[in-house]
């Protein structure tokens, strides 16, 4: 879902060869497997450190020890203002012994658009 500002398209995307998740073109760095990609941004520069961190979630959960094992699937949802669903994963699935524990963290960076 590209926009066009001022010329320039923001939020372009593209697979990393790694893992191929969906990233921004612009990462050099693959904020999911974490590897460097051999094809820089356009300037052949490094991805500036996120100008914004938007969002920073932590928190956890368990099972209690007197309910048995469970299963549980984490998800998160992309909404835009009027509430429309632009994307809906599930990041994590797996199960859980009596008093297990997991912990999830959740975080939005925003990046100043590099220049065509
Ligand atoms: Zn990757």
């Amino acid at each position: 879902m590209a926009r066009v500002v001022e010329r320039r398209t923001v939020g372009r995307t593209r697979s990393c060869p790694h893992c191929r998740a969906t990233i921004l073109e612009s990462s050099s760095v693959c904020p999911a497997c974490r590897h460097h990609l051999r094809f820089e941004n356009r300037r052949g520069e490094e991805q500036n450190p996120a100008s914004q961190v938007a969002l920073k979630v932590s928190g956890q959960f368990a099972r209690a020890a007197s309910a048995g094992p469970g299963e549980y699937h984490v998800v998160v949802v992309i909404r835009d203002a009027g509430g429309a669903e632009l994307a809906r994963k599930v990041i994590g699935v797996g199960g859980l012994a009596p008093g297990e524990e997991r912990k999830v963290d959740l975080s939005v960076e925003i990046f100043d658009p590099t220049a065509a």
